[in-house]
């Protein structure tokens, strides 16, 4: 009887299909890893996790820290924000050139 065999894209040496774990979604319904590569590599993973879940966490709280300052800016930034919107909406009325300077402004530091 002939065994099917495959190269396992890891380690490199010709193993039966029956070493390599089945996987619906491969050509050959097999995973190009061997059992024994297969297992090396999720244990791997698994101690590199720690340290990847840490940075998630930390990025995380970063982004909710800045998100927080937005929503909520200090006092006196409140206060500039309104004269600044008072400035603004005077020369919406009487200065476009400055009007339209603004928004520019504005544009390119929003991107
Ligand atoms: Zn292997």
């Amino acid at each position: 009887m002939l065994t099917e065999t495959k190269t396992c894209s890891l380690c490199g040496f010709p193993k039966p299909l029956t070493d390599f774990y089945k996987n619906c979604k491969a050509k050959d319904g097999h995973t190009s890893r061997c059992k024994a590569c297969a297992q090396l590599a999720s244990e791997d993973s698994r101690m590199k996790n720690p340290e990847r879940i840490k940075a998630y966490h930390q990025n995380r709280s970063d982004t909710r820290r800045e998100s927080e300052y937005l929503i909520k800016p200090p006092e006196n930034l409140a206060r500039a924000m309104a004269v600044i919107v008072k400035v603004v909406k005077h020369w919406r009325d009487h200065d476009p050139v400055k009007f339209t300077e603004f928004k520019n402004q504005f544009k390119e530091r929003a991107v």
